[in-house]
C-alpha cells in the first residue's frame, strides 16, 4: 500500500428530488464500483489496501463527506469516484465541489455524464464502462494522464474559462469475458451497511445482494437507454458467475440475492445458473422479458427456476394492449405478457409488474380498461410509472428530432433541453421533465397514477390472500370469482 494515490468510491444515496435519504426504494451496493475497484487492485496488487469504498446513505450526507476527507487526507493524490444519475446529478455535484475543495481530483462516470459529459463539476468525466479507464491509470503515474480510454477531460484556462477535451463516445465494447476477475470486489464493501430491497424484491426482510453476469438487453425497447448505456447484450459464462458469488457470499452476509442482469432467463445456460443458485439454498428475485417464458419452454423455465430458489420475478410488461406495446418498441404482445405471467404463477413464482402510463394517444378510458386487463393477471405488485424521456432512448431522439412533441408546446432543440428542469416543465413525475400524451396534462397523468396506485393496493391484496390460498391451483380455475369478489369492493 502506498500513500502516493488513494482511491474513494463514493456508493452515494439515490435521492431525487422531494425525497429524504434513507427513505428511498431499495439500498444495495453500487455494482459499478466494485468493478472499478476490482479494476484497480488488478491492474496494480500494490493498490490492495489503498482504495475503499463509503456508502452514503450508511454514513450519512456529512458522515460520508468526513469519512472520505479524512481517508484521503493523508495521500499525495487523493481521487474522488462517484456515478451520475439525471434525477440525482445535482446531488453528485453538490458533492463533487465539497471533495474539489480539499484539492482532491474526482473522476464521474455513470448514465448521466455518457449522456451529458459537459454538464459536471468532475475533473473528468467517464463515458460508457470505466473498466478500460482504470486499467490505463493504474499503476497512477503521478497525474491524471490524458488519452485514457473514455475520459474527457475539464480544461480551465488562465482566466477560468472551462473547456471539455478527450473522448467523444462513450466505450460499450467491454464484454463479461473482459470484466477483472472477481468482477465485483464485495471484499471493500463495509461490514455494517444495512442493505434493503425495494419493495417488489424484498423477500421477507432478508439482507439483500445484488450480482450481474450480463450487460445489456436482448430488447431495445424505445423508453429505455439499457442499450445506449450498455451496447449489445452480451452475457458472461457461468464460471465467472459461480466464482464471483462465491467471493460474495464469502465477503458479505447476503440472506437473498438479486439478479440485476435485464433478462437473467434468455442468458444461454440459464439452467446452469440456476444449478449454482440452488446450491446455495438462498431465496432470490431476477428481472426477465415475457420472450423467454412462453410455451413448453417458458414453463419449464418457470418450474426450474422456482426448484432453484426463485421466488419473485420483475416484469416489465409496461402495457395490456398491443397498439401501446408496439409504440413501446416491447418485443412482446398482450398473449405473451399474460402468458409468461400464469407460467410464472404456476410455478409458484411471484410476479412483479411495470406499466408505463402517458403515451402520446393515452386517455383515462384506455388507461382504466388496461389497469382493469393488469388486475385480472395473477400479479404480486404492479409499479405504475409516467413515461419519460430519458436521455439516450429512442424516445429522447425522437423529441430532439421533432418527431414526438412534449405535450406542453415547449420548443425543444436539443438533448440540453429535456435536462430535468421544474420550472419549464414541473415538479410531479416524471421530475422536471416534460411529458408526451397529447389528451393528458402532466398534472392529470399524476391525477391518474394515483388513482391507479390507490386501485392497485385496494385490488391486489385479496388477489395476493387468495393466491396463497390457491397455492398450485391453476389461475384460471378461481380467477372468475376472484375477479367479480375484488369488482365488488370497487
Ligand atoms: S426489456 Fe427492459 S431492459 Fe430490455 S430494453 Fe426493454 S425496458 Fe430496457
Amino acid at each position: 500500500m502506498s500513500d502516493d494515490i488513494r482511491v474513494a468510491l463514493v456508493n452515494q444515496a439515490f435521492v431525487p428530488p422531494g425525497m429524504v435519504i434513507g427513505e428511498t426504494g431499495a439500498h444495495l451496493p453500487s455494482l459499478g464500483l466494485l468493478m472499478l475497484a476490482s479494476a484497480i487492485e488488478e491492474a496494480d496488487a500494490g493498490m490492495k489496501g489503498s482504495v475503499a469504498y463509503f456508502d452514503e446513505e450508511h454514513l450519512g450526507i456529512d458522515g460520508c463527506k468526513q469519512a472520505v476527507i479524512d481517508w484521503l487526507g493523508p495521500a499525495k493524490t487523493g481521487l474522488v469516484m462517484l456515478t451520475t444519475y439525471t434525477m440525482t446529478h445535482h446531488r453528485q455535484e453538490m458533492f463533487i465541489r465539497a471533495m474539489q475543495a480539499h484539492g482532491f481530483l474526482c473522476l464521474a462516470g455513470g448514465p448521466h455524464v455518457t449522456m451529458h459529459p459537459n454538464e459536471s463539476s468532475a475533473d473528468a468525466v467517464v463515458l460508457g464502462e470505466g473498466v478500460s479507464a482504470m486499467r490505463s491509470l493504474f499503476p497512477w503515474p503521478g497525474f491524471l494522464p490524458r488519452g485514457v480510454p473514455g475520459m474527457r477531460y475539464k480544461e480551465v484556462d488562465r482566466l477560468g474559462n472551462e473547456s471539455w477535451t478527450g473522448a467523444e463516445r462513450p466505450l460499450r465494447q467491454l464484454l463479461p469475458s473482459m470484466w477483472p476477475s472477481p468482477s465485483f470486489a464485495y471484499h471493500l464493501v463495509p461490514s455494517g451497511i444495512v442493505h434493503r430491497a425495494s419493495r417488489k424484491r424484498d423477500l421477507g426482510g432478508r439482507a439483500p445482494m445484488s450480482i450481474v453476469l450480463s450487460k445489456g438487453c436482448p430488447s431495445a425497447c424505445h423508453f429505455c437507454t439499457s442499450g445506449a448505456q450498455n451496447g449489445p447484450w452480451a452475457v458472461g459464462h457461468v464460471e465467472r458467475f459461480q466464482m464471483d458469488l462465491e467471493h460474495l457470499l464469502k465477503h458479505t452476509k447476503a440472506e437473498a440475492i438479486e439478479f440485476h442482469d435485464d433478462d437473467l432467463f434468455s442468458h444461454p445456460d440459464v439452467e446452469k445458473v440456476f444449478d449454482v443458485m440452488k446450491n446455495t439454498g438462498l431465496p432470490w428475485t431476477c428481472y426477465t422479458r415475457a420472450n423467454p417464458l412462453q410455451g413448453d419452454s417458458g414453463r419449464r423455465l418457470a418450474r426450474l427456476a422456482r426448484e432453484a430458489g426463485c421466488k419473485r420475478v420483475f416484469l416489465g410488461l409496461e402495457s395490456m394492449n398491443n397498439d401501446r406495446l408496439e409504440m413501446l418498441g416491447k418485443k412482446a404482445n398482450a398473449c405473451m405478457n399474460r402468458e409468461a405471467v400464469l407460467n410464472l404463477h404456476h410455478a409458484d413464482v411471484e410476479v412483479s409488474a411495470a406499466w408505463i402510463i402517458g403515451l402520446p394517444e393515452d386517455t383515462p378510458a384506455i388507461l382504466e380498461e388496461e389497469l382493469t386487463t393488469f388486475l385480472g393477471l395473477p400479479l404480486y405488485c404492479l409499479d405504475v410509472n409516467i413515461l419519460n424521456i430519458n436521455p439516450g432512448s429512442v424516445f429522447s431522439k425522437k423529441v430532439i428530432t421533432g418527431r414526438m412533441q412534449p405535450s406542453c408546446g415547449s420548443e425543444i432543440e436539443s438533448a440540453e433541453d429535456l435536462l430535468p428542469d421544474p420550472e419549464r416543465y414541473g415538479d410531479q413525475e416524471p421530475w422536471g421533465q416534460p411529458t408526451l400524451c397529447a389528451h393528458m396534462s402532466k398534472v392529470e397523468l399524476n391525477t391518474f397514477a394515483e388513482h391507479a396506485r390507490r386501485r392497485i393496493n385496494r385490488e391486489l391484496l385479496p388477489m395476493n390472500n387468495k393466491l396463497r390460498q390457491h397455492k398450485g391451483v391453476p389461475f384460471d380455475d378461481f380467477r372468475s370469482a376472484l375477479l367479480e369478489e375484488i369488482s365488488e369492493r370497487r
